[in-house]
């Protein structure tokens, strides 16, 4: 299985990339934000608690966030493999994701993590924000929390991943295409 974590700072790309991704690689996308929105938008109750801690740009609690992913991982029959993008988000998480791997018998292939500076994060979110009428988007102080809690929370998780040899930086300043060659030329290496 080729099972791909997708990594960096909220605005950095990665739905984008995600996107392109599994076209390519036939891969499951699993992306937390996306499912926590969708959650959001059916007025379930797993919503209506990821909501509150949303909008204040605060992570999910761990125990909340772990259960539905693996749920979702569960849910699949024969996977060629997935792409991770938005979890893990605290070492927590990417312990947890190994265990549920390692129950599998497979495990992370690699972490690719988009690389952009904080300046082109704040202008990003905010340019989104105006057309994907995500809340999260439109509030400077909620984009700033988020940055905030990345650089505590979830930088760590990359220590995670190169301790075991799998982390790969790559810059996600460019034209889209250009990021999306570079990923691949990662993926390519690790087949
Ligand atoms: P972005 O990376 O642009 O901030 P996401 O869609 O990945 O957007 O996440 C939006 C929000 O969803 C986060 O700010 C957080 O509140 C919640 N969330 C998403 N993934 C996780 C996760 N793995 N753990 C905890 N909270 C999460």
């Amino acid at each position: 299985m080729l099972n791909l974590v997708l990594f960096g700072p909220p605005g950095a790309g990665k739905g984008t990339q995600s996107a392109k991704l599994i076209e390519k690689y036939h891969l499951v996308h699993l992306s937390t934000g996306d499912i926590f929105r969708a959650n959001i938008k059916n007025e379930t109750e797993l919503g209506l608690l990821a909501k509150s801690y949303m909008d204040k740009g605060q992570l999910v609690p761990d125990e909340v966030t772990i259960a539905m992913l693996a749920s979702e991982v569960n849910k699949q029959t024969d996977p060629k493999g997935f792409i991770f993008d938005g979890f893990p988000r605290t070492s927590a998480q990417a312990e947890a994701l190994d265990a549920l791997l390692a129950s599998k018998e497979t495990g992370i292939s690699l972490m690719l993590a988009l690389e952009v500076e904080e300046e082109e994060l704040r202008k990003r979110l905010l340019l989104r924000g105006k057309d994907s009428g995500r809340a999260d988007d439109l509030d400077p102080v909620v984009i700033q929390k988020r940055i905030d809690v990345y650089n505590n929370e979830t930088m760590p998780v990359k220590d995670f991943y190169s301790a075991q040899n799998k982390y790969k930086g790559i810059n996600g300043i460019g034209e889209i295409d250009t990021i999306f060659n570079a990923l691949c030329k990662e993926i390519e290496r690790t087949l």
